[in-house]
C-alpha cells in the first residue's frame, strides 16, 4: 500500500520510532556482553576473548549508529524503505487504536446453499489507519501479538463480536458468529473464562459462538494451548479449524483433535482443486466434522462446489467483509423469499 503522506513528513516521529527499536536490544547485547567479561563463567579461551572483543566493537558501532540516527533523522530516508518506515509507524500507533478502541470488526456472511440463508457471520478485524488508510489483519496482528497487546483487542472483539450477534439474534435466533483467535490467545489461561463471562452476559448459546484457529496454534499444540481448548470445550464453544490444506498439520492427528469443523482454503477454489476439495470433504464427513468452504468469487465456483457436496459457503460472490449495517440488509434478503443466493448472482 502507498502511503497517502510524503515520507519527510513523518521524519520528524522517526528518531523515536528508531530509538525505541534499538534501545531494547542493544540494552541486552550490552548486558550480556559485559557479563561476559566478568569472567564469572570461567577464563575464556583465546578465541572466546577475540570474540568478544569484536562483539563490543561492533556493539559500539550499533550504539554510536542509534545516536547518529537520532541526532541526524534525514539520513534514514536512504537507511530505511518507505515499507519499514511504515511499519515502524504502524508499531507506535497500534497500541493507542487499541486503547481508544478504533480496531473494528466487519462481517462476511457464511451461507448455507441449500437453504439460501445466512447461516452465521465471520467477524474479521479492520484497522483505519489515519495516515496509511485500511491496514490488512494479516500485517497488525502479528504487530499485536509482538507486544502482547493481542490479549487485551482480542478478548474486545470477542465481547464485540457476541454483542452483535445478540442484537442479531432478536430476529434471527440460529445465527452464529465465527471469532479468529491466534496462537498467543490460546495460550493464555484466562480466555475461556473471559468467553465464559461473555457468553453469560449476551446469553449466547455456546454453540452458537465459533473460534476459528489455525493449523499452526494446533502443531505448536503446548500443554497450556491442550488445555485453553479443552476448557472452550467444555464451555460449549464450537471451534473450527481454519485455512485446512495449508499448514503442516498430520492428518493422523486430525482425529484427536479437539475439532467441530473445517474451513478449506480458498487457495484450493483459487486454483481450482476441485479433487483436492472432494477428498477434504470426504475426510471430514468420515471424521463427522462439518465444513465451509472459503473464497468462493464466482457463481460457476458455488456451483461445482454445491455439485461435489459443499453446501456451506463463504466468499466475495455472496458478499465482501461488510459494516453492521450492511450485514444486517443482508440478513434481510437472505429472509425474504429471493434469498442470498439470487440476490447476489443479481449483482
Ligand atoms: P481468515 O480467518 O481465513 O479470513 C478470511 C480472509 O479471506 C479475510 O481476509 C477475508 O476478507 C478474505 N476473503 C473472504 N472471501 C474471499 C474471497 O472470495 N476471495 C478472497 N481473495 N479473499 C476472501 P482478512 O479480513 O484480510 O483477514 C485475513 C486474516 O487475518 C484472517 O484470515 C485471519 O487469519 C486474520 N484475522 C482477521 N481478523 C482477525 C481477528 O479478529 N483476530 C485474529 N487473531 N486474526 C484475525
Ligand atoms: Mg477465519
Ligand atoms: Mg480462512
Amino acid at each position: 500500500m502507498k502511503t497517502s503522506q510524503p515520507t519527510d513528513m513523518l521524519i520528524k516521529d522517526l528518531p523515536a520510532l528508531v530509538q525505541h527499536e534499538l534501545q531494547h536490544p542493544l540494552h541486552n547485547l550490552q548486558g550480556v556482553i559485559r557479563l561476559l567479561g566478568t569472567g564469572r563463567f570461567g577464563q575464556l579461551s583465546q578465541e572466546g576473548s577475540q570474540l568478544l572483543n569484536t562483539a563490543m566493537a561492533n556493539l559500539d558501532r550499533l550504539t554510536r549508529l542509534a545516536v547518529a540516527v537520532e541526532e541526524q533523522p534525514a539520513a534514514l530516508t536512504s537507511m530505511f524503505s518507505d515499507e519499514q518506515i511504515r511499519l515502524f509507524q504502524l508499531k507506535q500507533d497500534l497500541p493507542g487504536a487499541i486503547a481508544q478502541k478504533a480496531i473494528y470488526l466487519v462481517y462476511q456472511p457464511i451461507v448455507c446453499t441449500r437453504s439460501q440463508q445466512v447461516v452465521g457471520f465471520e467477524a474479521l478485524a479492520r484497522w483505519e489507519h489515519p495516515t496509511y488508510g485500511p491496514i490488512s489483519p494479516t500485517l497488525f496482528i502479528p504487530i499485536a501479538e509482538e507486544s502482547g497487546l493481542i490479549h487485551e483487542m482480542g478478548k474486545y472483539l470477542i465481547e464485540q463480536a457476541c454483542f452483535q450477534l445478540r442484537r442479531w439474534q432478536h430476529d434471527n435466533p440460529a445465527l452464529t458468529i465465527s471469532v479468529n483467535l491466534s496462537a498467543l490467545q490460546l495460550s493464555q489461561l484466562d480466555l475461556a473464562d473471559h468467553i465464559g463471562r461473555v457468553l453469560l452476559a449476551t446469553q449466547i448459546a455456546p454453540e452458537n459462538l465459533k473460534l476459528e484457529i489455525t493449523e499452526s496454534t494446533l502443531i505448536e499444540n503446548s500443554e497450556v494451548v491442550g488445555i485453553v481448548l479443552k476448557k472452550l470445550r467444555e464451555l460449549g464453544v464450537q471451534l473450527y479449524l481454519d485455512d485446512f490444506g495449508t499448514g503442516y498439520s498430520s492428518l493422523s492427528r486430525l482425529p484427536s483433535l479437539p475439532l467441530d469443523a473445517l474451513k478449506v482454503d480458498r487457495s484450493f477454489v483459487t486454483n481450482q482443486n476441485w479433487d483436492i476439495c472432494e477428498v477434504i470433504l470426504a475426510l471430514a464427513c468420515k471424521l463427522s466434522l462439518n465444513v465451509i468452504v472459503e473464497g468462493i468469487e464466482t457463481a460457476e465456483e458455488a456451483q461445482i462446489l454445491e455439485e461435489i457436496g459443499f453446501h456451506y459457503m463463504q466468499g466475495y460472490f455472496f458478499s465482501h467483509p461488510v459494516s453492521v449495517q450492511d450485514a444486517s440488509q443482508l440478513l434481510i434478503e437472505s429472509n425474504s423469499s429471493q434469498g442470498l443466493i439470487l440476490a447476489a448472482a443479481a449483482r
